[in-house]
């Protein structure tokens, strides 16, 4: 195992009151594994790694948890220890990389930069790994590409670039914060395709955090669907698919563009933190809510490996949600 998020709980700290942000979240990540962490925008996957990454924005923070990575307890390093983990083990890659570059330095500056940080290569040695990189991720024209700055570059390689930044270390973990969003839907296959063909040269584990179940069933081996803060369904991709058993995911997976299927999003919208119903965080946009659902659900093994937190779950047939209840 690579990654372990045992109990995280993160608030946001605002004159004197506290919000919680994510809490009571548990997953694993097994070695050379992928992870889709899914779930709509605001329901704390981003704030999720970057906890990881120990990233967190100023005025939120972890009031409990641990992350383990590679067997030691990421939440126990000095934030210089940190640091030198970051890039050297653990690399993220985000939704925009525009926001990660930096525009005033060429790309093979900035991924030598990487390289002669953690490595203490010299920048000769350092540049000539940095446009072997820029071609391992498939960049044309790559000596060219190596001295231009992020802005001349399309959206698509300029991910590519983010990629060969996050790899200059050969890190263990990936995470992809949404990699694939900004992008249409051409490049974005490529680049779904990159990810997957480094995964298995390389052996690396990937975290990858999408709003999208298309690049799940492409990408993941496990799912841990997230919603209002927490897990509330953890399974193989495969076993989510042909059974999902929490009523979220199942809405998730109807709202799907299929071939004849109508697009039927979820009726509402995310609570936001501070906001969560009382019992079930999902009450208000379920459509099997009982009374039962006052009591807050916990996150229960229905069959092996397949966690949902929801008191009805192992009563669903289908997807679609029929119920012998
Ligand atoms: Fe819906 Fe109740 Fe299950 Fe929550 S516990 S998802 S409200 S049926
Ligand atoms: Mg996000």
């Amino acid at each position: 195992m690579i990654l372990e998020v045992r109990a995280l709980k993160l608030i946001l700290e605002r004159k004197g009151n506290s919000v919680v942000l994510v809490d009571d979240l548990n997953f694993t990540l097994g070695a050379g594994k992928t992870l889709c962490l899914v779930g709509e925008s605001g329901c704390g996957k981003s704030l999720t790694a970057l906890a990881i990454m120990g990233l967190l924005p100023p005025g939120i923070k972890r009031l409990s948890g641990q992350i383990i990575f590679a067997g030691q307890d990421l939440t126990s390093l000095s934030s210089e220890a940190l640091r030198r983990l970051r890039g050297a083990r653990m690399a993220m890659i985000f939704q925009e990389p525009m926001t990660a570059l930096n525009p005033v330095f060429t790309i093979g500056e900035q991924i030598a930069e990487v390289i002669e940080t953690h490595e203490g290569r010299r920048r000769s040695e350092a540049l000539a790994r940095a446009l072997e990189l820029l071609k391992a991720v498939g960049v044309p024209a790559a000596e060219e590409r190596l001295h231009a700055y992020p802005h001349e570059l399309s959206g698509g390689l300029r991910q590519r670039a983010m990629i060969a930044m996050a790899l200059a270390c050969s890190p263990e973990l990936i995470i992809a914060d949404e990699p694939t969003t900004a992008l249409d839907v051409t490049v974005q296959a490529q680049i779904l395709d990159l990810l997957r063909q480094l995964r298995k040269e390389k052996g690396l584990s990937l975290l990858l955090i999408t709003h999208n179940l298309g690049v799940v069933a492409e990408m993941a081996d496990e799912v841990a669907v997230m919603y209002a803060g927490h897990l509330v369904e953890v399974a193989k991709t495969k076993d989510l698919f042909e059974r999902p058993l929490h009523p979220y995911t199942m809405g998730l997976m109807a709202s799907l563009p299929g071939p004849k299927e109508r697009l039927s999003p979820i009726a509402g919208q995310v609570p936001p933190p501070g906001a969560w119903p009382e019992g079930c965080r999902f009450r208000g946009r379920c459509r099997y809510e009982e009374e039962l659902c006052l009591v807050p659900p916990e996150l229960r093994e229905i069959s092996p490996g397949h966690h949902s937190r929801c008191h009805l779950a192992g009563r669903f047939l289908v997807s679609g949600g029929k119920t012998n209840a």
